[in-house]
């Protein structure tokens, strides 16, 4: 598997650094309200990045974590009158309903922030003892960019950039979020402000609570130690909050941290990213509201490449609809055709070379058109092989496509009764009778099948 790394501008190939488990973190929702379907363009693209390394054989270890403490839920859990658990849990259990609907695998692990401020605590200890962080005067602690000299490769931030950001930080830009132009020292912990209220902890440097970088720091030490496989997200996270990070994690472990950084572009409405703060979100309830249900929304997730923006629109969902469709009408005559339980890929061979190239998902679902077009023509046995592979093919992708039924089929009235009688003479052994009927319900178009104590009538 050759995936892109926004770290060294490269397609490189996927492999275990432990060479047997492929370890990977994701950063998690922030749980304030309901994750939009653009959060789930990143969650469910990553989940088919997990799908095919499982697929090509390989075992993972998949990390989420839950920001469950930070600027955006605390303001809005103190709004709602409810404590910061409660709030939270509400929406992280949303967001786990949703993850299923849309066929996610769950995470391994998902730990979250409030679950590890010990472990926050201890690396910002670590990172003012080795000279990379300092505490201001409110009893804020912030990191020093200009201690460590790789910050801003991720991100590729210019010297401009960077000169501007070498100023001793206040509390006037401690904000979880800001743009490059304001590249600064950043917040590792903040001090406990009226507006806080009962959200905050001890720590050396007083009551607070830690900023919003240092949770997947702490978080991935835990669980993965110094160096992983690959670390992801959407591409807003690549700065600040990656850059910060690596800044965080080398500082204070050492070691190389993420050896891929896999980076999902922006899902867009009208040419816009698509966001709560501008308040032009698609949730699945607003979707299954107006019928459509989650494996078409993520069929419409799936059908545009990674690094390639995505616009949403109602007539992409109308395609996922019919495109579903003729997968599993296509697999319907598979399934009836296979002689036997199939091998390999069969014809979708190139689907998954399509996948396994940089996660070309929409290549790989037009190798799929492509094959499913042959499927009338297909002999016994490479119909067998076809289900297997376009089964396979599906589970990569994560589309659970519809079993579809053959249809009820109304017989009618007289060809019922002819078959009945047949059905009597024969009993009567009256074989002359027997085949009369036999031959007339045959020159209707119906065929009568028999079996040891009683028959069936199927169309010719
Ligand atoms: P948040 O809950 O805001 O922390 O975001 C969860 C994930 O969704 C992060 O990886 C974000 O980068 C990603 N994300 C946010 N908005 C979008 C969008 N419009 N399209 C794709 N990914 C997004
Ligand atoms: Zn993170």
């Amino acid at each position: 598997m050759r995936l892109f790394d926004t770290l060294s501008r490269d397609l490189r190939e996927l492999k275990p650094v432990d060479g047997d488990t492929f370890r990977f973190y994701c950063c998690g929702p922030t749980v304030y309200g309901p994750a939009h379907i653009g959060n789930f363009r990143t969650f469910v693209l990553q989940d088919v990045l997990r799908r095919v390394l499982e697929t090509d054989g390989l075992k993972t270890c998949h990390v989420r974590n839950i920001t469950d403490v930070d600027d955006k839920t605390i303001r809005d859990s103190v709004k709602a009158g409810e404590t910061l658990t409660a709030f939270t849990a509400k929406w992280r259990d949303l967001f786990h309903a949703d993850c299923e609907a849309l066929n996610c695998c769950e995470p391994h692990i998902e730990p979250s922030a409030v679950e590890h401020i010990p472990q926050q605590i201890v690396m910002i200890e670590e990172l003012v003892e080795k000279g990379h962080a300092y505490a201001s005067e409110d009893g804020s602690v912030y990191f020093n960019i200009g201690s460590f000299p790789g910050y801003g490769k991720l991100s590729r931030l210019d010297t401009r950039e960077l000169e501007l950001g070498k100023t001793q930080a206040t509390s006037a830009n401690n904000s979880d979020e800001y743009e490059k132009g304001s590249a600064a020292d950043f917040v590792l912990w903040k001090a406990r402000r009226p507006e806080d209220g009962e959200n905050y902890w001890q720590s050396p440097w007083g009551e607070g609570r830690p900023g919003w970088h240092l949770e997947c720091s702490a978080m991935i030490r835990e669980y993965f130690g110094e160096t992983f496989d690959l670390h992801s997200g959407g591409v807003d996270l690549v700065f600040p909050h990656h850059e910060n990070e690596i800044a965080q994690s080398q500082c204070s472990c050492g070691g190389e941290f993420a050896r891929h950084w896999f980076h999902t572009t922006h899902l867009t409405v009208d040419g816009e990213k698509m966001a709560k703060s501008k308040g032009n979100l698609y949730t699945l309830e607003m979707l299954a509201e107006k019928g459509w249900s989650a494996m078409e929304v993520r069929y419409v997730l799936i059908c545009a490449h990674y690094r390639k923006p995505l616009n949403f629109t109602f007539e992409s969902l109308h395609s996922a609809r019919e495109a579903i469709q003729k997968i599993a009408n296509a697999r319907k005559i598979l399934a009836a055709k296979a002689s036997d339980q199939g091998n390999g890929w069969g014809g979708y061979e190139p689907a998954w070379e399509k996948l396994s190239s940089d996660l070309n998902t929409p290549g790989a679902l037009g190798a799929v058109f492509k094959r499913i077009k042959k499927v009338k023509g297909l002999s016994a046995e490479e119909a067998a092989d076809d289900l297997a592979g376009l089964d396979r093919m599906m589970d990569a992708l994560g589309l659970s496509i519809p079993v579809l039924e053959d249809e009820a089929i109304d017989v009618p009235r007289d060809i019922e009764e002819l078959a009945q009688k047949r059905w009597e003479a024969k009993l009567a052994k009256d074989w002359a009778a027997s085949d009369a009927f036999r031959d007339e319900v045959l020159a209707k178009g119906w065929v009568i099948k028999d079996a040891p104590n009683s028959y069936s009538i199927e169309k010719r």
